[in-house]
């Protein structure tokens, strides 16, 4: 059995229909979408040892299956920048994931690579009930949730449908680069978006993936949060 099956297998075992995000990065990882690196830490030693492996800047955020979206329960901390501010961010990670969510299970808590800032980007597949696995592009922030200048394709895409989508969106000037604004790596968007179809199209079971943001730079590209849900 492949990784990717066995990690889903396990979440259907568990009853559960969302991955957790570092089920979902492994799974990207898996497909070669590039991700941020992580650990799961389960206690704070472990926090420190792994954000030191790892190397500072990191991001510490909440693993539990009762969470979606961990920003809403004070779930993610960025740019931490030492070992004292790690162990802090622990504390208070978890303290207010008790108190927005008492019942909430925590798993424990993700350390990872702090991506630098750059120009963000959206992948996503949906299941559409006539077409099946559905592909989603757009750039992150105010253009996919105000201005919904997204593209969709019919999964398998190929090579010059996924860029035609990235080329497709309004704001594709942004991706190519104006003024001071060196051009973002398209070809790394291209690369993510015919993996991220060869993975829905072989595990048909999963109904939405979110690559949510996904930075992009002049060379390659990082996937800073990744959600999977299965029907
Ligand atoms: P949520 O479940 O709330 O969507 P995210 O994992 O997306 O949580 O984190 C919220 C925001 O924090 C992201 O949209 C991004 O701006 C920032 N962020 C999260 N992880 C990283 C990271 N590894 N590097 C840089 N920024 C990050
Ligand atoms: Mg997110």
């Amino acid at each position: 059995m492949s990784t990717v099956s066995k990690i889903l297998d396990k979440v259907k075992k568990e009853g559960r229909k969302s991955l957790l995000e570092p089920e979902a990065k492994a799974v990207c990882t898996e497909y070669a979408i590039p991700v941020t690196d992580f650990e799961v830490a389960n206690n704070s030693a472990e926090v420190v040892e792994f954000a030191d492996k790892i190397g500072y800047p990191v991001v510490l955020k909440i693993i539990s299956p009762d969470v979606i979206h961990k920003s809403d329960v004070g779930g993610v901390i960025v740019n931490l920048k030492d070992a004292k501010a790690v162990q802090s961010a622990y504390k208070q990670i978890v303290n207010s994931v008790k108190k927005h969510k008492p019942n909430a299970r925590i798993v424990g808590v993700l350390v990872q690579e702090m991506a630098p800032q750059s120009t963000e980007v959206i992948v996503g597949a949906t299941k559409d009930p006539q077409f099946g696995p559905t592909l989603m592009f757009g750039l992150g922030g105010i253009f996919v949730e105000i201005l919904k200048d997204v593209t969709f394709r019919i999964a398998p895409v190929t090579e010059d449908e996924a860029r035609e989508m990235i080329t497709g969106v309004k704001a594709y000037p942004i991706l190519r680069g104006y003024r001071n604004m060196p051009p973002a790596d398209i070809e790394a968007i291209v690369k993510i978006l015919l993996n991220s179809s060869r993975l829905v199209m072989e595990h048909q079971e999963i109904k939405e993936l979110d690559l949510n943001p996904i930075m992009v730079y002049e060379k390659g590209a990082k996937t800073v949060d990744a959600r999977i849900i299965l029907e």
